[in-house]
């Protein structure tokens, strides 16, 4: 695979960058994790702004503009020859001194990785997952707020490693007074009768790019969209549960603590909602 990286393609191997870059000595960046279906990138322009506004708040002068980054994400594509794949976009603040200081930092660094989607198992989407809440609370939206998609994952990473530590895949992580938030790198909503929940970003979340194409699924589909506070209790008396993200799309929750959701299998609000999402990847999305 050919990597963008500073204004050149380079071969995988060559892709490297500094023990200086502060992306890795602190996690001072921002990204994208972009998906491309049948040769059309899905949402490009919500990840390009939504990468702008992280970049906005961390102070971080992107060196391309919008259109000239959307001309290399595509051109990453066509050199790769990829029909469907996951796409990285990131920026670093760049090579700096051993200081926090980005002051120091002259250049950012900019890199894009195109790579064949590795699709998750099929049986997540056919039997469901299940859950459980972790002892890591998200990060204060007052302290690093979750709706930066920065390089600074520990909090995703701590939450984790709980999950797979209680033989779990992905966790369920709660806001600092108890409320349910999101998962590792997922969106959560759950159905109750003919309303569509998810928690609101002012709890702390990440603005999910799948998740706002869910609500507008819903709306079309005249279910009830709500941003509400939800707790667990919610989710265990919720009729369905489910997860979105670039990645996984929709996955259904069939199990949360312990507790049955539902019928303790992927409900028929999620179906369609699958289905429906299908659809919109398969007719949207920017050519390249
Ligand atoms: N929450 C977190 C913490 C994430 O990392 C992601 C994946 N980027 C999401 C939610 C889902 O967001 P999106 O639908 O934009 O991929």
């Amino acid at each position: 695979m050919k990597v963008y990286l500073n204004g050149a393609f380079v071969d995988e191997s060559k892709a490297v960058v500094s023990v200086f870059d502060h992306g890795l000595l602190y996690g001072d960046g921002v990204f994208e994790g972009i998906r491309s279906y049948h040769r059309r990138i899905f949402k490009l322009r919500e990840h390009i702004d939504r990468l702008f506004e992280s970049a906005h708040t961390i102070m971080l002068r992107i060196p391309l503009s919008r259109a000239e980054l959307i001309g290399v994400v595509k051109q990453t594509l066509r050199v790769n020859g990829l029909t469907n794949a996951y796409l990285r976009l990131v920026v670093t603040r760049g090579e700096g001194d051993l200081g926090l200081d980005p002051r120091k930092c002259a250049r950012p660094t900019v890199f894009v990785i195109a790579d064949k989607i590795q699709l998750y198992p099929q049986q997540l989407y056919s039997r469901g997952l299940e859950l459980i809440t972790v002892a890591t609370q998200r990060n204060v939206p007052e302290a690093l707020n979750p709706q930066i998609k920065s390089l600074n994952y520990l909090n995703n990473i701590l939450a984790k490693l709980e999950a797979i530590n209680a033989g779990y895949e992905e966790a369920i992580m709660l806001s600092s007074s108890g409320y349910v938030t999101e998962c590792t790198g997922e969106n959560l909503f759950l159905v109750k009768g003919r309303q569509l929940l998810t928690p609101p970003p002012f709890i702390g979340v990440l603005r999910g790019i799948t998740r706002q194409t869910v609500m507008d699924l819903g709306t079309r589909m005249r279910l009830t969209v709500r941003e509400e506070l939800l707790t667990r209790h919610d989710l265990f008396n919720a009729d369905e549960v489910f997860l979105t993200g670039t990645a996984a799309e929709i996955v259904p929750v069939v199990k949360i603590d312990g507790r049955l959701i539902g019928r303790g299998s992927p409900g028929i609000v999620t179906k369609r909602l699958q289905r429906a999402f299908r659809q919109v990847t398969r007719t949207a999305g920017v050519r390249y």
